[in-house]
C-alpha cells in the first residue's frame, strides 16, 4: 500500500479495522470515496457521527434506542409478560423480521465466555432477573445461537430463574447446530419461535 499517498494510506488503514473487511477490500472502498462526489462522503461521514452521537443503550433491555428507551420498551402494545434474550441487536433484527414475536426483549451484548471474561455481570444477568421480578414476566424465551457457548448461556440463565416461577424456554433447533441465529431467514426464524420450549 506504500504506493498510495498518505492520506489514502490512513483511510485505508481506518477502513481495514471494520470487520471482514482485508486491506483489498479496504483498498477498493477508499477508492470508491476518490470517486464519489465531496456532497455524498459529507452525508456518508454526517451519518457516522449521527449514529456514534444519537444512539444509546435502551436502560431497560439494552437494545439501541434514540432515547432512555428503545422503541419496543416503548411501544404499548407489546407483551411485556415474555422477554426474548438475544445475543445482539441483529439478533434482535432478525427475530423482529420474522413477525413471530410480539413480546420485549433482553439483549445480552453477548454470550457467556469466561476466558474472555464475559460472566453473567457482563450480560447483565442480574438486570433480567429483577425485570422478570419486577414486571411479572411468565416467560423468559432465550433466543441464543445454538453454539456451545448459546447454549452454557441458556442453561445459566435457567439457573439464575430457578427460584422464580418464570417459564424458561429455547428457541428450537430448526436452526443448523453451531450456526448464527441473526443469519436465520424469516420462515426459520418464526418456526423456531413458534416450537419453543422449556429448558
Ligand atoms: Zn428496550
Amino acid at each position: 500500500m506504500s504506493g498510495y499517498p498518505l492520506p489514502i494510506r490512513a483511510l485505508i488503514g481506518e477502513l481495514s479495522r471494520f470487520p471482514g473487511i482485508g486491506e483489498k477490500t479496504a483498498a477498493r472502498l477508499a477508492a470508491h470515496v476518490l470517486q464519489s462526489s465531496t456532497a455524498d462522503m459529507v452525508r456518508l461521514a454526517e451519518s457516522i457521527l449521527e449514529v456514534k452521537e444519537k444512539i444509546k443503550i435502551c436502560s431497560t433491555c439494552f437494545n439501541l434506542a434514540e432515547r432512555d428507551q428503545c422503541d419496543v420498551c416503548l411501544d404499548p402494545s407489546r407483551d411485556r409478560s415474555v422477554i426474548c434474550v438475544v445475543e445482539d441487536t441483529e439478533t434482535l433484527v432478525a427475530v423482529e423480521e420474522s413477525g413471530g414475536f410480539a413480546g420485549t426483549y433482553h439483549v445480552l451484548h453477548g454470550v457467556l465466555s469466561p476466558a474472555d471474561g464475559i460472566g453473567p455481570e457482563q450480560l447483565r444477568l442480574g438486570d433480567l432477573a429483577r425485570r422478570v421480578a419486577a414486571e411479572g414476566v411468565g416467560e423468559v424465551f432465550v433466543a441464543t445461537s445454538p453454539s456451545v457457548q448459546g447454549e452454557t448461556t441458556a442453561l445459566l440463565i435457567k439457573r439464575i430463574l430457578e427460584d422464580t416461577p418464570v417459564l424458561v424456554t429455547r428457541i428450537a433447533l430448526g436452526v443448523p447446530l453451531g450456526g448464527s441465529l441473526k443469519y436465520v431467514d424469516k420462515m426459520t426464524m418464526a418456526k423456531a419461535i413458534e416450537f419453543r420450549r422449556g429448558v
